[in-house]
């Protein structure tokens, strides 16, 4: 297969898996270990209210880790408590090694840390959420009991895959959108995942086994991992940086690239039109019709 070079595009997107996974590798190295000496709740909801209690059982309380599921940002507490957090649309860590001097419009959750570090939840669309849950009966909690295999998980395999998709009536796009067939892919990396593994995104779901699952399987893993470093190298840079974890650049061969030269096919784009957009369940698509069928 063609490895071409990739253009590089920054992008104000809402975070995807990549992101979010780039956001707990940051907060880790901050959180872990540490006490919560302090945390404040600057507003009653986000996209629902904060439960009750939330800052008193965030309080006193050591950080065991911090995880990722699916979007879901898992920090496990000394005591089995869990707080679930989402970036929603615009969510975003903001790491500081003291109090600001003033709070921001849109920071609506502060964790202060026994180091005396402090990481802001800022989210000026308030599409976020945050929740707690104990980690006995997380895999149950209603935002996480229906969710398919981790992607990067040792559990998701081309066999797994298209068991998933076995009877689905509906699009490759679509059925993969669908958080219980994979956890925590987003319009972004379906396109991407499918342009690698050659797949046309309006082909039925339930058409992809064998061969073409296990190339969708690998296509999925490569797309994110591909991500993920890139927002690693990000993570070095913003050491000596703002310290707003989450947004990165981003290379995609085909997602918002309508008319550009697909990366993959030396065909000629006066001809073809290049990559095609197309809309499924009011989303964008971006795929090569040459090349994936
Ligand atoms: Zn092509």
């Amino acid at each position: 297969m063609r490895q071409p070079a990739l253009p590089t595009i920054l992008l104000a997107i809402m975070p995807e898996l990549p992101e979010v996974e780039t956001v707990c590798r940051g907060l880790a190295p901050h959180l872990e270990g540490r006490t919560l000496v302090q945390v404040l709740q600057r507003r009653a909801n986000l996209r629902v209210p904060f439960p009750d209690g939330f800052c008193e059982r965030l309080t006193g309380r050591r950080v065991e880790s911090v995880r990722r599921r699916a979007k879901y940002i898992l920090v496990h507490l000394d005591d089995g408590t869990v707080l679930i957090a989402h970036l929603g649309m615009s969510g975003r860590m903001i790491i500081t090694p003291e109090r600001p001097a003033a709070w921001g419009a849109h920071d609506h959750v502060v964790l202060e840390t026994d180091a005396g570090t402090v990481v802001t939840f800022n989210d000026a669309r308030r599409f976020g959420l945050m929740d707690l849950a104990m980690a006995e009966t997380l895999a149950e909690h209603p935002l996480l009991r229906a969710l398919g295999p981790e992607p990067l998980g040792n559990a998701f395999s081309g066999p797994v895959l298209a068991a998933r998709l076995a009877g689905r009536m509906t699009s490759i796009k679509a059925a993969l959108l669908d958080q219980s067939v994979v956890a925590g892919l987003g319009n972004i990396y379906v396109s991407e995942a499918l342009f690698l593994a050659r797949l046309s995104p309006t082909r039925i779901a339930a058409t992809v086994s064998g061969a073409k699952a296990e190339r969708l399987a690998a296509a999925i893993r490569a797309v994110l991992e591909r991500a993920i470093a890139a927002g690693g190298s990000s993570l070095r840079d913003y050491r000596q940086a703002s310290g707003e974890l989450g947004y990165f650049q981003h290379q995609f061969s085909v997602y918002d690239r309508e008319g550009a030269p697909c990366p993959g096919c030396s065909c000629d784009v006066a001809k073809t039109g290049g990559v095609r957009r197309i809309v499924q369940a009011g989303r964008s698509t971006f795929y090569c019709p040459q090349r994936q069928r």
